[in-house]
């Protein structure tokens, strides 16, 4: 058989051996298609290249990873190294294996200690790349664990800057993933190129204990099984040495004696159910005496990366520590192959299951939890995902990644200007959240969304929303949907703005006038720049200097004397009103407002604005009558020396010298009045009309409860 056969039959053996329904037609193809492909490459150990995706592939076959994985182990290099490019890899093998393919040697590109800043960069693409297919990393990781197995073809220098990465990057990813099985092999073979010294040491010491407490350990373990085997309970006891990293990390990180740390020998009780593993536990320290300090119950409270257990370390009679995990098969699965159970191979159902698991931990990955393992990947990876972006999740586990400081509605137009225009709501971790709801890593958002006919994006929503994709979209939505009501709104707004800056256009020219101002901005007509206001798609303010220019051009006259009459009086009587700097302003007389009323601007023809309380009844009996459109927002200037004049009425009971009370009174407050009216009405009551200046609102109701502690006084009234 030839060599390529020989590897084949091993690949193919390996497969069957996992009673998985591979696909071996097509897993044929991608290994005959990377053989020719890489042809007589060698690798540095001398053998032939094709070896080393085959081995990868094993690696993934070990942990049966599924079919697409399996292929794309065994292309992983090839558009990196050989003549195929990534579409040849489309035409042959279809989208998914493409994928994988195209993330695996993307990965490969990083350079991961050119520059610190490139490093977040490229880090965060990395865990991108990983979150919309964990399978990427996984290859990846098998990947660089056949190059730790082989490093021995690199020279030295590159043996050590390999040996770092792994260890600072890939070693903690497979942390993360929860790959415990990768981690401590890519963990050893690191430490042993980095400090061949103190791993021989450890090893050393090691070997000499483990010939002395060889019996002891091996008599613990028959009692272990003796007693533990009697309860009923069907369960498979293994022991185990710790790793060599694990106990250098604590020997030469922690500064720990071999004696101090007590699980170098453990023996894990695989069980099947949660019930059993309590049971186990219960007997375990019934016989032996536990380190209570040492107790942890990983069942109840899970490890980020997914990993449930019990440990406990007890003494046993011999006086020697030793370290009891106890777990189910499931909770094994989970430990020794993380993420990868959840892509584990299985006809029927791939990809499916677990969506929710697989999601959840993606989530915790970018959370940046607190985690007391030293080895934290975040930590490591120094790795700063809060910079400029924000990266969420749709239900399906897609990542978006939006700009900080996005809310729920650019998160729908994101995901398409469907979803966005009917868009109702939006659910963030299964609550519902406000509009303006701003984003947070790991949020996994579902939009709610209507079918109800004739629904779309609101123009609040272009005040909250940060991505110019929503703007566009929204947009777009107002322009083709709702027309007609853009132009009214177009037009409201414009003609609103002209009054306010005192560009009254003579009704007569007004069309004329305003579609050479849409013909400047290159609409064929008024109708048309009114709908383009109205969508968003210019803005008034932008426009306000041309037209103004315009005005002044075509309308010398009228303009001249709305610059008069507003240079005459250039103060605003201590009021704001919208969108203007300097007009002519006076107060109603109808309602005479006072600082701290509440207060509306409404433009009279030519003469300025004339500002009124918001309940007057003039007023809004003529907003009733009109509409709103001659009027503007105002409110009082915060500072003002100016006094206002305000009119009360007080009713009171018809007595000697109430007048005289009354105006004593205004006199102790050192009010001026300016009229004062009483009569005698029919039902023998006395109503007074005062009307006097009064600072603010406040200010008059202070004045009121004065009067009205008057005697005989019964109302007060604002007139
Ligand atoms: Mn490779």
């Amino acid at each position: 058989m030839t060599e390529i056969e020989t590897m084949w039959k091993q690949l193919e053996d390996k497969l069957r051996s996992t009673g998985l329904p591979y696909e071996y037609d097509r897993i044929r193809l991608a290994f005959d298609t990377a053989a020719k492909a890489h042809g007589e490459q060698r690798r540095k150990t001398g053998e032939l290249y094709i070896h080393h995706p085959v081995e990868v592939a094993l690696i993934l076959a070990d942990i049966n990873l599924d079919n697409e994985s399996i292929m794309a182990a065994l292309l992983h290099d090839v558009v990196e190294d050989t003549e195929l490019t990534i579409d040849d890899i489309r035409k042959l093998f279809g989208e998914e294996v493409t994928e994988l393919v195209d993330g695996v040697t993307k990965l490969g590109q990083i350079s991961y200690f050119t520059y610190v800043e490139q490093q977040v960069e490229n880090m965060r693409k990395m865990l991108i790349a990983m979150a919309k297919d964990a399978r990427v990393i996984i290859i990846k990781l098998a990947d660089r664990l056949h190059n730790m197995r082989t490093i021995e073809g690199l020279d030295p220098q590159k043996q050590r800057d390999k040996a770092k990465e792994t260890m600072e990057i890939f070693a903690p990813l497979a942390h993360r993933l929860g790959i415990q099985r990768v981690k401590h092999e890519l963990e050893d073979r690191a430490v042993h190129v980095l400090d061949p010294v103190g791993c021989r040491e450890i090893e050393d010491a090691l070997e000499e204990r483990s010939q002395s407490r060889d019996k002891i350990l091996e008599s613990i373990r028959l009692k272990l099984e003796e007693r533990l085997g009697s309860s009923g309970i069907k369960l498979h006891i293994e022991g185990r040495r710790k790793s060599v990293y694990s106990i250098y990390r604590k020997m030469f990180m922690q500064g720990k004696s071999l004696d101090e740390i007590y699980d170098i020998f453990a023996y894990r009780v695989i069980v099947d159910t949660v019930a059993d593993c309590y049971a186990i536990l219960g007997i375990v320290h019934d016989e032996f005496t536990p380190i209570t300090s040492r107790f942890k119950d990983y069942i109840s409270t899970p490890k980020p990366n997914m990993y449930q257990s019990i440990h406990t370390t007890v003494v046993g009679n011999e006086g020697i520590p030793f370290e009891v995990q106890i777990r189910t098969w499931d909770m094994h699965y989970t430990a020794e192959y993380g993420i990868a159970a959840h892509w584990k191979y299985k006809s029927g159902e791939k990809n499916s299951k677990d969506l929710e698991e697989r999601l959840a931990w993606v989530r915790r990955l970018l959370e940046n939890q607190e985690d007391d393992d030293p080895e934290d990947v975040m930590q490591s990876l120094k790795l700063d995902l809060s910079l400029d972006e924000v990266f969420v999740f749709t239900p399906k586990g897609d990542v978006i990644n939006l700009p900080t400081g996005s809310c729920i509605i650019d998160f729908a137009y994101a995901i398409h200007s469907g979803v966005g225009n009917s868009m109702v709501g939006a659910k963030v971790g299964g609550k519902i959240v406000p509009f303006d709801y701003v984003l947070q890593n790991g949020d996994i958002v579902s939009i709610i969304t209507t079918s109800a006919e004739g629904h779309g994006p609101s123009r609040d929503w272009l005040k909250i929303i940060k991505t110019s994709e929503a703007r566009n979209k929204i947009r777009q939505w107002f322009k083709k949907e709702r027309r007609d009501e853009n132009i009214e709104q177009g037009r409201a707004l414009l003609e609103k703005e002209m009054r306010a800056n005192l560009i009254n256009v003579p009704e007569e020219s007004k069309e004329q006038f305003l579609n050479g101002i849409a013909q400047i901005y290159k609409y064929p007509d008024a109708i048309e720049l009114y709908n383009a206001i109205g969508y968003g798609g210019i803005s008034v303010s932008r426009m306000l200097p041309k037209i103004k220019e315009e005005f002044t051009k075509q309308f010398r006259d009228v303009a001249e004397h709305s610059h008069t009459a507003s240079a005459r009086k250039k103060v605003s009587g201590g009021v704001i009103i919208e969108g203007l700097d300097d007009c002519l302003v006076k107060f109603a007389k109808c309602c005479n407002p006072v600082p701290g009323d509440d207060i509306i601007g409404f433009v009279t023809r030519g003469y300025g604005v004339s500002v009124h309380r918001k309940d007057c009844p003039v007023i809004n009996n003529h907003i009733k009558l009109n509409g709103n459109e001659r009027i503007l927002r105002a409110t009082w200037a915060a500072s003002s020396n100016e006094r206002f004049i305000a009119s009360i009425k007080i009713l009171a009971h018809d007595r000697y010298a109430l007048l005289a009370d009354i105006t004593q009174i205004c006199a102790q407050m050192h009010l001026l009045l300016t009229s004062v009216n009483s009569r005698l009405l029919k039902d023998g009551a006395v109503l007074t009309d005062i009307t006097l200046e009064v600072e603010s609102s406040s200010h008059l109701e202070q004045i009121c409860s004065r009067l009205e502690k008057i005697s005989g006084v019964t109302e007060i009234k604002r007139a």
